[in-house]
């Protein structure tokens, strides 16, 4: 099914809309496999949870699809729980992911700018329905923040550089990641990023594709590159281990729906396909 982006809720609802609840980072979902994942309601008060900020997304098809967060201490409903945004992966398929993680990002946008960053004032909603927060003394207008993150496969031949990081709660190896600062470019960052974390230089660099990533709100943008010098030096502050493996021989490596996964698979894809 189809998802069309849209920031204006229609004036009068007709049958069910799709409701991505949220409590801080968690969202309700159904603990009935054989109902949908996140609640299908023509009204959310069935769900009897205090609302405290309502966003619309948009429509998946032809069912308009809301975010709602409510209070931190309501106990979900009966059948319902709400589940870590994290868990999500591999449980949720890559539309239901997406949405979600919209819903996390637009929810904390709105709870993260009720006063103007310039002059402090308590802002209010943009009178068109546009997604922004606007100062009313002072005009200053913020729209929710997304934070672009280079992350890249380096490869060498048939093996491919895999990190565990300081900051992985289970041990897992992953592509090599990073902030884009302000002022550069994602390919600047991309050699920054690998010659500040492991030591080495890379070359040929293929845009591979992006992903956005709720983490609080990244987009990850997607690369591959072949290895071109220098010996593994790692950053000890972030870098626990990293090494080149072997396409048949990899560690465990990030859950699928995720772009560095996607990055992996793509490179042990095309590894197969040469030998
Ligand atoms: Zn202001």
């Amino acid at each position: 099914m189809h998802f069309i982006g849209a920031s204006a809720a229609p004036e009068r609802l007709h049958g069910d809309a799709l409701w991505l609840v949220f409590q801080g980072g968690r969202i309700l979902v159904s603990e009935d496999p054989t109902l949908p994942l996140f609640p299908v309601l023509a009204n959310v008060g069935w769900l009897g949870l205090e609302e405290q900020v309502r966003q619309y997304l948009g429509r998946l098809g032809d069912q308009p699809v809301f975010a709602i967060a409510v209070h931190e201490a309501a106990s979900p409903p009966q059948g319902y729980r709400f589940d870590d945004l994290r868990r999500l992966l591999g449980q949720a398929d890559d539309i239901q992911f997406a949405l979600a993680g919209r819903a996390f990002q637009v929810l904390e946008w709105e709870r993260n700018h009720r006063f103007c960053g310039r002059c402090g004032t308590p802002t209010v909603s943009h009178a068109q329905g546009e997604r922004s927060r606007v100062c009313p003394a002072c005009g200053f207008s913020s729209y929710p923040r997304i934070n672009p993150c280079v992350i890249v496969a380096v490869t060498r031949g048939e093996e491919i550089l895999l990190a565990r990081a300081q900051r992985f709660t289970r041990p897992m190896f992953s592509t090599l990641a990073g902030f884009v600062e302000a002022g550069e470019s994602a390919e600047e960052t991309l050699h920054r990023e690998v010659l500040e974390e492991v030591g080495v230089t890379v070359r040929d660099l293929r845009y591979f594709g992006s992903q956005s990533w709720p983490f609080p709100n990244n987009l990850m943008l997607g690369f591959h590159a072949e290895y071109e010098s220098g010996e593994l030096l790692l950053q000890e502050d972030e870098i626990a281990e990293a090494a080149f493996f072997r396409y048949d021989a990899l560690p465990p490596i990030p859950p699928a729906g995720s772009i560095a996964h996607a990055l992996i698979q793509d490179f042990v894809v095309r590894c197969r396909a040469g030998s």
